[in-house]
């Protein structure tokens, strides 16, 4: 394969066991799902299986044999012995929100286990900081089962209303709490998991300490349905914030958010949950869309830094305004308007979580789902902006995110009038200016977004090849007959 970036010119790309031929049909395999799940259990007409197809970027079109819905563990296994025994591919899936088409398809001879019907509450303890749930619970609803405990699961994404705890965790999902609570694989102490032969690994753990071999929940946390079906979590819960301080601060570019960063850092240290950079083109298209009822801004910038810092109870109010007052006198920013109300705060994060979906209202757009260490964001942004206005002039940039991971997800609009079609064909050359920049900062090709069958290929090429070949390794011993989720990840 041509090595477009680089780095991996080495890469040797092992070759994964192509998955047994599958020795029924399909009408067969409806039946075995059936008479394992009940007629409920089973979604075998096409017609019925359009939420579980279709993924939010409309990029993957490929049809299932079957969705089969387990309503316990046990189902889950015996779905797993059948589907190893006759070599049939399976794609766990929870609420079908993932970005890389990991979720969906990609031969179209594969079933779809949902594991919706998994969504209860096992066990939540306070004085340990833990709550046990079934991997098919929605991200929202474990926040409310946390919420009314006085507890909080602090893992935010603007999909949280439909993704599911399985899914959350198998992506190893970010989203924009990880500055002070880390990404998924951190917030989660244990997992309960189908092998692909249907064993049980009984991994739940509530452990703070453990050493007594490998971290198997790290494997399995990540893994894209690569290794199995994860049918429960131990998740860390904690003491809900007395308050949250939230603004929306007017930076003059990505540097001088940078030093408001590290700034805001040193004075709230942990309590910092968030930092996301907006550039004003967001402002500008989801105001022109009437997609903010206001402008939530304190006015005309060419950045945006929504910040947010938490209050304990006990601890002093009035944090985030003292450091902005800080950063008002040595001149770092001029303007910034703090949230003085939930209504505020929740207008603030609307301008945020809407800037995946604005870009659609303004036709096309080439994404990037991209992390650099945090210091060369600003050279990221600069340098990956100028290279795809070369590529395609008048391309829009349109990069936003959590800077304070230093992960940028860093999307370009069609230029105005453009054709999108043409736009989108001519879509590669700007994707490999932006990786050979990533690369060359020391970044990753995908921050949390993860590989699924978007990016197998782009794996291959960038991955460190012993790093790959020990994925294979794990792969081919945990699913000797690559049954998981067929085709993802590694190809
Ligand atoms: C509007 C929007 C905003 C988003 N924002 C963010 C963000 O800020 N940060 C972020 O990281 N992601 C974000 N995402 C991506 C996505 O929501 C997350 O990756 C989410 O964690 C996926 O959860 P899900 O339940 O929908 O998983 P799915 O999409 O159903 O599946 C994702 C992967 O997990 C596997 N999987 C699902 N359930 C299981 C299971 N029980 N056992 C084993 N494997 C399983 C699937 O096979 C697939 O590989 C966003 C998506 C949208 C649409």
């Amino acid at each position: 394969m041509e090595a477009r970036w680089g780095k991996l010119a080495r890469a040797r790309n092992p070759v994964f066991k192509a998955p047994i031929p599958m020795s029924l049909s399909t009408a067969e395999i409806i039946a075995q799902l059936t008479a394992l799940l009940g007629p409920g259990g089973v979604i075998a007409d096409p017609a019925q299986m359009g939420a579980y197809l279709n993924e939010p970027r409309k990029r993957f079109h490929v049809p299932a044999i079957a969705v089969g819905l387990p309503a316990t563990v046990e189902q889950v296994q015996a779905i797993a012995r059948f589907a190893n025994e006759h070599g049939v591919g399976l794609i766990p899936q929870g609420g079908n929100t993932g970005l890389v088409g990991a979720q969906v398809p990609l031969r179209g001879d594969e079933v779809i286990i949902s594991l919706s019907r998994l969504d209860k509450v096992r066990a939540i303890d306070i004085a340990a900081g833990t709550m046990t749930v079934e991997a098919g619970m929605i991200l929202e609803n474990a926040h409310k089962a946390a919420e009314a405990e006085g507890a909080m699961f602090p893992l935010w994404l603007a999909s949280q209303g439909s993704a599911r705890i399985g899914g959350v965790l198998s992506s190893n999902a970010g989203g924009v709490n990880v500055l002070a609570f880390g990404n998924a694989r951190e917030l989660c102490m244990g997992v309960e998991a189908v092998l692909a032969d249907g064993r049980l690994y009984q991994g739940l753990s509530s452990l703070k300490k453990d050493n007594t071999g490998y971290d198997l929940k790290d494997l399995l946390v990540g893994a894209e349905g690569t290794l199995g079906i994860i049918t429960a979590a131990t998740l860390k819960i904690f003491p809900q914030p007395e308050e949250f301080e939230t603004a929306l601060v007017n930076v003059a570019s990505p540097e001088v958010a940078l030093t408001l960063f590290q700034s805001l850092r040193e004075r709230a240290g942990s309590r910092l949950n968030a930092f996301e950079l907006i550039p004003w083109i967001g402002l500008d298209i989801q105001l022109r869309h009437g997609m903010l009822d206001r402008d939530p801004t304190a006015g005309p910038s060419p950045w945006y830094a929504l910040v947010e810092i938490s209050r304990m109870k006990g601890g002093t109010s009035g944090a985030l305004q003292s450091a902005l007052e800080a950063a008002f006198e040595t001149g770092l920013v001029d303007n910034a308007v703090i949230a003085e109300s939930l209504a505020d705060r929740t207008r603030m994060w609307d301008f945020r979580e809407q800037m995946s979906e604005c870009q659609s209202r303004e036709g096309a757009s080439i994404k990037h789902d991209v992390s650099v260490p945090i210091a060369a964001v600003p050279q990221l942004i600069a340098e990956g902006s100028i290279a795809a206005q070369r590529v395609v002039p008048g391309i829009r940039p349109v990069p936003f995110g959590h800077m304070g991971d230093g992960n940028i997800h860093f999307n370009f609009s069609q230029p105005v009038g453009a054709d999108g079609k043409a736009f989108m064909a001519g879509a590669e050359p700007v994707h490999a200016a932006i990786y050979e920049i990533v690369l060359k900062l020391g970044g990753s090709v995908s921050a949390e977004h993860g590989i699924g069958q978007l990016k197998t290929e782009l794996l291959k090429q960038v991955k460190d090849p012993v790093a790959l070949e020990m994925m294979h390794a794990i792969k081919n011993a945990l699913d000797p007959k690559g049954i998981m989720n067929p085709g993802k990840m590694l190809g």
